[in-house]
Parts: structure tokens; sequence; C-alpha cells
């Protein structure tokens, strides 16, 4: 039984506007606090510019097994969060499913045969090996030159901006006060969740949120012309001359991203970041060339010291749902589950990795 609480959400992007609908659902008292809740369209937040891929199995590196349990915990609530969200909405915000991740030459394949095995070892995500005929079987749009490529099944992508409304719409649904502004200060009496993503150190100054610092990515939206061919209906992920990128399905086209610098604030897009997404997205996919180019932007990805969020209390009135880097589409739902537990006091064991205490 819930015992209804008074609560600030600091910051209204994917992290602040599931936790507040959650809350609010619960029958907390609700008070959401972003500036660009008043900007309508004109959005700047990680969770706007993001590509929207849940993809834990392919993002693995080495070092990064803590956040590839987290991330597939969170997937497996995505499917019961969705049709939540879908049943407050009306909005299905699933865009793709599966991820097809191809290699154009030896050493890339080779690459794929190591995630497989580091997969496999962990006990996570369904991959299946495919040759060149394989990968041409599940995406014959792709470029004739690739030689072979994984196929993972589990993961799948969601619409940011689709979701990013939504979710804004079902916080203020379920009684959760939105507020276009910034907030003020903890206010006695009340708990806050900070979900201020690479703002969270600035928002409220502590030992774990120091540790949030901006990474710059480019992404660039195409829309698909009636003369262009389909896009894949799977995302697509490559190494070409040593950078990766991806192709992220959308009804209307594709999301093709990322890039990745450390420059602090900057969100400029660079000239440079466009012309190697662009060239990188041609060589896997040709037809590519045909596509409209309807948005091009940069996003600061809040990323920790050591690639995990934060999430959880730090004391009986703050809790932490911020710094989750690359994958903060994905890490949503356990975000929620996790911050819903820490306002009752308790903790959820599958988000142990994400303790913010780690740093105090
Ligand atoms: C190019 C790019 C591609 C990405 N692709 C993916 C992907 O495919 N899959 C995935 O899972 N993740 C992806 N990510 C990462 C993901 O976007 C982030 O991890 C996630 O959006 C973080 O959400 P957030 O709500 O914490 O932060 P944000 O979306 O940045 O929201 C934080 C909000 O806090 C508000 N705020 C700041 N200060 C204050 C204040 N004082 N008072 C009130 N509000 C305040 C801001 O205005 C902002 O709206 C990508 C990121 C980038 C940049």
């Amino acid at each position: 039984m819930t015992t209804p609480q008074p609560i600030d959400v600091v910051g209204a992007g994917v992290i602040g506007a599931a936790v507040a609908w959650q809350a609010a659902r619960r029958g907390h008292q609700v008070r959401l606090y972003d500036p660009l809740l008043a900007h309508g369209a004109a959005q700047t937040g990680a969770s706007f510019v993001a590509g929207g891929m849940l993809a834990p199995y392919s993002e693995l590196v080495p070092g990064d097994e803590d956040l590839l349990a987290l991330g597939h915990a969170s997937l497996e609530l995505w499917p019961g969060f969705a049709a939540d969200l879908e049943e407050a909405t009306g909005t299905d915000v699933v865009t793709g499913r599966g991820t097809l991740v191809v290699g154009a030459d030896g050493a890339d394949v080779a690459e794929l045969g190591r995630l497989t095995e580091r997969l496999a070892a962990l006990g996570h995500g369904r991959a299946e090996h495919l040759d060149r005929a394989g990968v041409r079987e599940r995406a014959p749009m792709l470029a004739r030159g690739l030689r072979g490529g994984l196929w993972l099944s589990d993961e799948s992508a969601v619409g940011n901006r689709t979701l990013l409304s939504a979710l804004r719409r079902a916080a203020t649904e379920a009684g959760a006060e939105a507020i276009p502004a910034s907030w003020p200060g903890q206010t006695p009496g009340r708990t806050t969740v900070i979900a201020a993503g690479h703002a969270a150190g600035q928002v409220l100054p502590a030992p774990a949120t120091a540790r949030v610092r901006p990474v710059k990515g480019e992404i660039l939206r195409l829309r698909r012309r009636s003369s262009s061919p389909a896009p894949p209906a799977l995302t697509v992920r490559a190494h070409i001359h040593g950078r990766s990128v991806y192709l992220v399905p959308r009804p209307d086209g594709i999301v093709v991203g990322a890039t990745m610098y450390e420059h602090g604030e900057d969100r400029d897009v660079t000239v440079a970041g466009v012309r190697d997404l662009l060239a990188d997205a041609e060589t896997v996919f040709p037809g590519v060339t045909d596509y409209a180019l309807v948005d091009a932007a940069a996003g600061l990805r809040p990323m920790t010291d050591d690639n995990l969020p934060l999430i959880g209390a730090i004391d009986p009135r703050t809790v932490l749902a911020c710094g989750h880097g690359r994958g903060g589409v994905l890490l949503t739902p356990l975000t929620v589950a996790a911050v819903l537990a820490a306002l009752e006091g308790t903790s959820l064991p599958a988000a142990a990795p994400a303790d913010p205490r780690r740093f105090s």
C-alpha cells in the first residue's frame, strides 16, 4: 500500500516524465519542473535528440557488464511499460523490432564473433550469426558488400520524441502538476527526485551528481520520399572505417546516429559530424541518398565516470535518477521501478549497480 507523498521531480526528459507519471498514478502529489515544458516543439534535452534504441546487447563493450545487466533488466520491463503507456495515452511508441549488426570486412565480422562470445558468457541476449546471404535475406536493401552480421531479435526501438510527449501527457493526466520553470530548490516536507540529465550536478551539488558530465552526440533524421527505397524495418548497426553508425526505423523514415565527443556543453551540429554520418549511412544503405534530410540535432548524454546511472536515495528526502549516459531511453522502466521503491524506503535489487551511494 503506497503512502502518498508530496514529490518534486526536477527535469521532464524521459526519466523525469516517466517517474512523474508513475508516481502520480500511485497517488503521490507530484510537481514536475522543467523550463523546456514551456518550449513546445523546441526541445533540446537528450531525450528529444536520442535515437530511441532499446539495445543493451549490441551496445556491450568490455567492462560494461553491470550496465548490460541493468539494460537487460529494463528491456524485460519495456513491453509492459509500453502497453501501459498505450493504454493511458493511445500512443504506440515501438517503431522497430530486432537489431542487425553488420560487418563490412573480415575484422568487423571477427568483432561480431567476440560480441557473441561475450553475450553468451554473460547469459544475455539471443544472437544469431548471419553470413552474407543471411544479411541480405533480413535486409535486402542494404549494401551488397557487407560480409556478415549478427541478428539480435530481443532488441527493439521506440520513437523517442513520441515517447517523450506521451510520457509528459500521461504524467499530467495522472494528476502531476507540470511547472514550466526551473526547480526553485528543496522545499521542507517534500521529497525531490533529481532527473535533470547532464545538469544534475548544477541542480543539486553532491558527491554523486559531481560525477555526471555532458557527452555530445549528433544525430540526423531522414524522411523517405515517394521515390526512395524502403528503409530497413529493423535497427541496423555497423562499424565503418573504425566509426560506428546506426540506422533506426521510424514510420516516416530513419534516424541516423550518432557521433560522440567530449566537448562540454557544445550543442552545435558540425559539418564534419553530418558528413561522417551521411557517408557511413550510405555505405550501409546506399538508398539513403534519395531521402530528405529533415533534422540534424546535437544532444548531451549525461555520462558518469563508470558509465552506470545514479538511481536511488542519497538522503531521506532526495532521490537521484540521472547519469543515464547512452541508454536513458532503454533504462526508463527500470529507473521508474527503482525510484518508486526508493520513495517507499526500499530498494530494487536489479538496480543495485546504479546505487548513487557508491560515490559518497
Ligand atoms: C545523440 C544521442 C543518441 C542517443 N541514443 C539513445 C538510444 O538510442 N537509446 C537510449 O536508450 N538512449 C540514447 N541516448 C541517451 C538518452 O537520450 C539519455 O540517456 C536520456 O535521454 C536521458 O534522459 P534524462 O531525462 O535523464 O535527460 P534529458 O532528456 O536531458 O532531460 C533532462 C531535463 O532536465 C531539465 N532540467 C535541467 N536543469 C533543470 C532545473 N534546474 N530545473 C528543472 N529542470 C531542469 C532539462 O531542461 C531537461 O529537459 C542518446 C543520447 C544522444 C545525445
